[in-house]
């Protein structure tokens, strides 16, 4: 091994931010020994606990993952959370690099008022609450039969597509079966999306929109305040895919899905529980008041939540799309240095970039290579000890496909500290 070459690297997060840039590292310092912590006892962040339950495609990108954690390209150190477990600088001092790839998540809130009513849900508990996302477990949220959905990006489109789901369609899914049957007890039948832009500049995808119109028993109509202009191809097919989901003929209706697009919400009417969204704009013709019963925000992560960065709040967390560098030897990648937006996808570049960045100032010598470092060994016992390995994380694996049930691809643990018990079930 070349003496300026790194011999430890340490990335914080294993979502995809986390582990591009660690197989980035890897392909440059095939000696390097890379270690990737995180808090929860299963590696894949978002992945596993954000992506939708009836998209399972897009979490086979974790299979990639899984190889270079089986051969030994990295270690993983779940249970670990850096600020609370162990504190970032006694992990810089026994590491030449070290990556921060925390993500974002927290979910901006509606600040209208009437946004603190009983039935003002964010995506965020309901999309916790289908994924079984741990440390802590929170239940499905009660949902009534009238929702207005706020945000028409791909995560409200999420909460949409659950909405109007059946049963039937999470076959061959990981879906929470307490979270998916407490809520199918009593589906949503009439539900009303409010975006404030306009379709053209709405933030989701097309393949997402037209995917709504798979899903049978559901009428969808479709209000647009200010058409695309002519030079506007996306916002224009955009346009196209509603007016398809819009003129489709819907046998036995079991739902009706509205999108106001160009509508505003300015209060969220109601004593205790909420029974009104009232609108500042609207398109003409649409109603100024919206009876409703459920009100779930998806309109955005708050990028400045308190407390995100307990273990490094001395650092500049403002989102870049350049600079991955925030210290000497201490980087960032995926959704804590673009700010979170963007599918998994720019998750990969992003993490080309900083990979890149982080190789020439080894090789300019502005990240200077520690001989002293002791890497993950080197670490206290205690934490080593309590760290869930991939090997672990594979009995955890096991157990939750074991368990889970008829159509299913597995069952997964509500609760962290069965989850190290899974974990440990076969240590001596
Ligand atoms: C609801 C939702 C649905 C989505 N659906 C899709 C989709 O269908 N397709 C798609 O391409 N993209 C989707 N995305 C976007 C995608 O999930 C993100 O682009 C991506 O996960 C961001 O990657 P990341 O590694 O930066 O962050 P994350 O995936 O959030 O990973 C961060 C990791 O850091 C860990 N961590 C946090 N703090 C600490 C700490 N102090 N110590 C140790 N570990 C810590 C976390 O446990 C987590 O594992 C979705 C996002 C959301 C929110």
């Amino acid at each position: 091994m070349d003496a300026d070459s790194p011999r430890h690297i340490a990335v914080i997060g294993s979502g995809p931010a986390g582990c591009f840039t660690a197989q980035a590292l890897r392909r440059q310092w095939k000696d390097a020994d890379i270690t990737i912590f995180d808090r929860l006892a299963s590696p894949y962040g978002l992945i596993r606990y954000g992506v939708a339950a009836d998209h399972q495609h897009t979490k086979a990108v974790t299979r990639q993952f899984d190889r270079n954690f089986g051969s030994g390209d990295f270690r993983f150190a779940g249970n670990v959370e850096v600020g609370s477990d162990i504190d970032l600088d006694v992990i810089r001092a026994e590491f030449d690099i070290v990556v921060l790839a925390t993500g974002r998540w927290r979910d901006r809130t509606l600040t209208v008022p009437g946004a603190h009513l009983d039935g003002v849900l964010v995506s965020g508990d309901i999309v916790n609450a289908l994924n079984t996302v741990p440390r802590p477990n929170i239940p499905m949220p009660t949902i009534g039969r009238k929702v207005v959905v706020v945000g028409a990006g791909n995560v409200a489109l999420d909460i949409v597509r659950f909405l109007i789901k059946t049963a039937a369609d999470y076959a061959d899914s990981d879906v929470s079966p307490e979270a998916l049957d407490s809520y199918l007890s009593s589906p949503a039948t009439e539900v009303t999306v409010l975006s404030r832009s306009p379709i053209a500049s709405a933030k989701a995808d097309v393949a997402m929109i037209r995917e709504l119109g798979k899903i049978p028993g559901v009428r969808i109509t479709v209000a647009n305040a200010s058409p695309a202009a002519e030079d506007n191809t996306l916002g224009r097919k955009r346009e196209a895919a509603f007016a398809e989901l819009a003129s489709r003929d819907v046998d036995e209706v079991r739902a009706h899905v509205h999108f106001v697009f160009g509508a505003t919400p300015s209060r969220v009417g109601g004593t205790t529980q909420v029974e009104t969204v009232h609108l500042s704009a609207a398109p003409s013709g649409e109603a100024s008041v919206i009876p409703a019963d459920t009100v779930i925000s998806a309109i955005g992560f708050d990028v400045n939540a308190p407390g995100h960065w307990h273990y490094a709040e001395e650092y500049d967390f403002t989102p870049s799309d350049t600079l991955g560098r925030i210290g000497p030897g201490l980087y960032r990648s995926g959704w804590l240095k673009r700010g979170p937006v963007g599918a998994i996808p720019a998750n990969r570049s992003d993490a080309h970039q900083v990979a890149k960045e982080i190789i020439a100032d080894v090789e300019s010598g502005d990240c200077t290579i520690n001989p002293e470092a002791g890497g993950y060994e080197a670490l206290p016992a205690s934490l080593t000890k309590q760290s869930v390995s991939f090997a672990h994380w594979g009995r955890i694996d096991s157990a939750e496909r074991a368990n889970a049930g008829e159509s299913r691809i597995r069952r997964k643990f509500h609760d962290h500290e069965d989850m190290l018990a899974a974990a440990r079930s076969q240590d001596s």
